[in-house]
């Protein structure tokens, strides 16, 4: 059977989670949704970077001490399941989940035994909000290009990782889609950088510079393992890497596909840095790295610091999951940016699940309540004029599954929309209450019974991506025992947009 490990990056908890990161949690949930529809077995994993310098600086600005501080914002992230509708299947917290350090702890001796880690004096200009070292060359007149910020200059003795080794299979991994990476510009900067030359990195810090805060090198005590060694490790340690486990049997190796999700920032980190510790490690690697970009806010990114108006909580309080998410999928194109604002969001909720969608479900039950005495008709045979709604629906299962095999979100609820887009079309150009009135009963049936055949396809298709509005058009579109349609109830109901 097809087996799926679907990953989202763990973001750092120096800050509650903004719209950015709920993209990310969306299309995950979309992925594991549609392929355990399809009799997938799936594995939707999500967590928490607990163990970043950044955490310990923004609690000791906050006179808070770390653990309560990061157990605060981790329980923001995870919390975020429930309004996004996600269906996570398991979470790890990096500072907290036995499964993690010790896992780390065996990715560590693991690429220790392959030759690969050594010690050595090293300075180099660090930035404590990317949690990484900056050539002088990738700086912006001086300062980290995504934080603005000067880098802090750092000069100690570290372990380091040798990425050099790893310069050509790499190359071969990406370049012959054995890591398939999504889209093909993403996948044309993994190869520039690692054309560029792959120098090895820094791997540990000293315990005085992470503020004793993190996991100790196993054997040096003097030294914490460096972030992102910790944190790409979540990917196998919350398959109970360290206990050798079935998951790890199953969901690692054993799986079909391990698709990682992530954001045009940590390219980098994913198509080249983890796909090497795996290889040193012995470790199958990535099949799919799936690169999304930013959400920003009239052109700028939209950033945890970027204020209450991309707030997730606020905004699926406010507007609910369904619109959220719609916006999400709708919107963002496919590895782009797209600009957020809550007008947009109101607006393609309004125009597309209120009017589009929830008129049409409405509609078509109500007819079929004053027409045919709320009984779905039975007519299998569609009306001529019916046909591109008819091509609509029966194109639309091999449109999903085409546009998520690209990881085209956009294209995908496109396919859906197709149906909606053209039964609206359908009723107005049928004209149901004409055929009634003229007693053409045959022809009437006909037509509604091809108006609930569409209906019941959106509801099928729409479920992994918006899992709610999707269930309640499938309830009003299923008889009860006695073969009776529920009665008509509004399916979405307008937002007022914010004044
Ligand atoms: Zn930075």
């Amino acid at each position: 059977m097809t087996s799926s490990y679907i990953t989202t990056t763990i973001p750092y908890v120096n800050a509650r989670p903004h719209l950015g990161f709920a993209l990310e949690l969306v299309q995950a949930d979309v992925l594991a949704r549609y392929r355990r529809s399809r009799g997938e077995r799936v594995r939707f994993q999500a967590g928490t970077d607990d163990n970043s310098l950044k955490n310990v600086l923004a609690a000791q600005a906050a006179g808070v001490g770390v653990q309560e501080f990061v157990d605060a914002n981790a329980a923001a992230f995870t919390g975020l399941a429930g309004p996004l509708s996600l269906s996570v299947d398991d979470v790890i917290r990096t500072s907290s989940d036995p499964r993690h350090r010790a896992g780390v702890e065996r990715l560590w001796r693991a690429c220790a035994a392959s030759g690969d880690l050594y010690r050595r004096h090293y300075e180099g200009l660090y930035c404590v909000g990317c949690e990484q070292f900056y050539p002088t060359e990738e700086l912006d007149g001086g300062r980290c290009p995504d934080h603005g910020t000067v880098p802090d200059l750092v000069a100690e003795e570290n372990w380091f990782f040798r990425l050099s080794r790893y310069a050509a299979p790499l190359r071969d991994l990406i370049a012959d889609g054995t890591i398939r990476v999504e889209p093909a510009e993403r996948r044309n900067e993994a190869l520039t950088l690692i054309d560029g030359g792959l120098a090895d990195f820094s791997v540990s810090r000293s315990t005085e510079r992470a503020r004793g805060w993190g996991i100790p090198v196993p054997g040096d005590p003097g030294q914490v393992i460096y972030v992102w060694f910790d944190a790409l490790g979540n990917y196998l340690t919350a398959l109970d890497y360290a206990g050798d486990g079935d998951d790890l049997a199953r969901w690692w190796a054993g799986a079909s596909r391990r698709v990682h999700l992530l954001g045009k920032g940590v390219l980098r980190f994913h198509a080249v840095y983890w796909p090497a510790m795996l290889l040193s490690a012995g470790e199958a690697v990535p099949t799919d790295i799936v690169v999304h970009g930013y959400l920003t806010d009239n052109g700028r990114k939209i950033s945890k610091s970027g204020g209450a108006a991309a707030d997730p909580y606020d905004l699926t309080a406010a507007y609910g999951t369904d619109a959220v998410r719609w916006w999400l999928l709708r919107e963002v194109p496919r590895g782009a940016d797209a600009d957020f604002t809550v007008g947009r969001l109101v607006s393609r909720a309004n125009d597309e699940l209120a009017n589009g969608l929830g008129n049409l479900v409405n509609r078509v039950i109500a007819m079929i309540h004053r027409y045919h005495g709320g009984h779905g008709p039975a007519v299998t045979a569609s009306p001529p004029d019916a046909a591109v709604l008819d091509d609509a629906v029966a194109s639309a299962p091999a449109a999903i599954a085409g546009a998520l095999d690209d990881y085209d979100f956009r294209r995908a609820t496109g396919a859906v929309w197709r149906i909606t887009d053209e039964a609206n079309r359908y009723v107005n150009r049928a004209r149901p209450w004409e055929l009634a009135k003229a007693g053409r009963d045959a022809e009437l049936a006909a037509v509604l019974s091809a108006l609930l055949r569409a209906c019941l396809a959106i509801g099928t298709h729409l479920a992994p991506f918006l899992p709610d509005t999707a269930a309640r058009i499938t309830r009003q579109c299923t008889p009860d025992a006695a073969g009776l349609l529920p009665s008509p109830a509004p399916l979405y109901l307008r937002i007022t947009p914010p004044s």
